[in-house]
């Protein structure tokens, strides 16, 4: 067995942890781990399977349903997530390289990931510790006592994506346990290095055996293990449209909580009027760049439509392709580096696939579009694609109605307010939007219309923790974060009490 301190390389390929084991698949099977900037292995994991899965399942059912956690004193649920956070902090720069070189963003990325997974665990340690037990219900007697309280829903699956590994993790690891569950979840067979380390935070800051479980290996036999499984009581997805709609699916059947945070098409929508300074006119283009480009466009809310106003287009759009042509592409861990590749080839051969469409649809590159030269801080293997600018986009392409979730911005243009409302509002997902205009009343109005579960004004991307994230429309089903986040993993049960019990005589005889 490892030990909870024990490194990623002396592990090996046991990633698998069931009921306080450190485990290979039980076939044997492994899995090398890319690193993206060079295609070369850098690790090994165990591939497990379905048998694995059911293992890693039994042991959370039997910490739900014989160990302590659920019934653990909140306030010392509390203090176990509060020490969780402060052991990513110990380990911060070990794990920001780790998420580093596994999804090949910058190690500052890699950091700034590392601080908001912290922030996640307190949030909810401080959210379940300030909480009232339970909510009185006025029953209309004071001979009945009613109350409603929160029961954990039981064991948790969680299955998360490659392109912020841990983030996403966190997000369901630390409300799940601030309610009191078990778990077993599947990262990303590509990502999986960080969600693996941080089951030994979990054991070191003292978690009972057997609450947390991971099985490393694929979506089609593990994933889809856990979405089916009569054992499994929620099942909680961050991925794809395609793959969370199998999820559903399979859950359906059992009839389990289905939590989906699936993918977007955002649009980043631009008044002339935010343009009208130097400064403004910096302030929008430079976040533009950053909705569009951050983590090479591998992000769910990423900005990768830029709606702008036609009299400020051709400005706006010549000086974001200039600065785009400057971006710093390399590998994650060296100085000065501003993108890293994309995570893989596939991930590459879908980027091009999209740009080459959108040019047959009649979309104007206005910079990138291929594959950048090798350098010293670009080896050739790796899957690095310079950031692209399509101008002259309309909502019939390809490209602006999927999500590419590459470094490929689309632009399109309007003239009025509700013709930028109307083509914002132009897609079957609803994750995230921006607005940007220096008109306050303008800028309530059209957040007030946007249909997305995220609406920044003059702004792009931040999230808070203590704020719901999730989609309208295909973006998904429930919310992670905030108060909603947490009760996605809690069942709420009527306790009823007659204190002066007699009979009702319904039935006569
Ligand atoms: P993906 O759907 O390919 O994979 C996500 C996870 O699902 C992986 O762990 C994968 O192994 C697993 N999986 C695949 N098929 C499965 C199946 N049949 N049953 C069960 N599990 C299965 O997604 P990805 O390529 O890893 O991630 C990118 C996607 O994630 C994008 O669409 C992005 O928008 C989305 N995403 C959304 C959010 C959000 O908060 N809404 C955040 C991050 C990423």
């Amino acid at each position: 067995m490892a030990n909870s301190t024990e490194p990623q390389a002396e592990r090996g390929h046991r990633t698998i942890h069931a009921g306080g084991r450190w485990l290979a698949a039980s076939s044997g099977a492994t899995r090398d781990i890319l690193d993206p900037a060079d295609a070369l292995p850098f690790a090994v994991v165990a591939e497990g399977d379905e048998k694995d899965t059911d293992l890693a399942v039994a042991a959370a059912r039997t910490a739900f349903d014989d160990g302590p956690w659920p019934h653990t004193p909140v306030a010392e649920r509390a203090a176990l997530l509060r020490r969780v956070a402060d052991l990513l902090v110990r380990d911060r720069e070990r794990l920001g390289l780790l998420e580093s070189r596994d999804a090949g963003k910058t190690v500052e990325e890699g950091r700034v990931d590392i601080d908001c997974v912290a922030d996640a665990f307190r949030y909810f340690a401080d959210l379940v510790a300030g909480e009232a037990p339970g909510r009185v219900v006025d029953a209309g007697s004071p001979e009945i006592h009613s109350v409603v309280v929160h029961e954990p829903v039981g064991v948790c699956a969680m299955i998360t994506p490659w392109n912020y590994p841990l983030l996403q993790a966190s997000w369901k690891i630390a409300p799940a346990l601030a309610a009191g569950n078990t778990f077993v979840i599947k990262p990303s067979e590509i990502t999986p290095l960080t969600t693996v380390a941080l089951i030994d935070l979990l054991v070191e800051a003292g978690l009972p055996t057997g609450v947390a479980g991971i099985v490393t290996g694929p979506g089609h036999t593990v994933g889809a293990r856990l979405a089916e499984h009569p054992d499994v009581d929620l099942v909680s997805f961050t991925g794809g449209l395609v793959s969370g709609t199998k999820v559903a699916q399979a859950a359906a059947v059992t009839v389990k909580k289905v939590a989906l945070e699936l993918g977007g098409k955002n649009p980043n929508v631009v008044f002339a009027d935010a343009c009208e300074t130097d400064e403004g006119f910096d302030t929008a283009v430079d976040q533009a760049l950053n909705a569009a480009f951050i983590h090479s466009g591998q992000v769910c809310s990423a900005g990768g439509r830029l709606i702008v106003e036609e009299s400020v287009r051709e400005r706006f759009v010549a000086e974001l392709a200039r600065r785009a042509r400057k971006i710093r592409l390399g590998r994650g861990t060296e100085d000065g580096v501003e993108c890293g590749p994309l995570v893989s080839e596939q991930q590459r051969a879908k980027t091009e696939d999209f740009v080459a469409s959108a040019l047959a649809e009649g979309a104007v590159l206005r910079c990138g579009g291929k594959r950048p030269e090798p350098s010293p801080e670009r080896p050739e293997g790796g899957y690095f694609y310079e950031p692209t600018v399509l101008d002259q986009c309309h909502r019939e392409m390809r490209v602006v109605r999927e999500e590419v979730f590459g470094p490929v911005l689309t632009v399109e243009t309007f003239r009025t307010e509700d013709e930028a409302v109307a083509l914002a509002n132009d897609t079957e997902y609803g994750l995230a939007g921006a607005v940007w205009t220096a008109d306050a009343g303008r800028a309530r109005r059209v957040a007030g219309r946007l249909r997305h579960g995220t609406v920044w004004i003059n702004d792009f991307h931040p999230y808070l923790p203590q704020a719901e994230w999730g989609g309208f429309g295909k973006s998904g089903v429930g919310r992670e974060l905030g108060p909603a986040g947490l009760a996605e993993y809690r069942e709420s049960k009527h306790v009823y009490q007659n204190l002066a019990p007699k009979p009702v005589r319904w039935f006569t005889g």
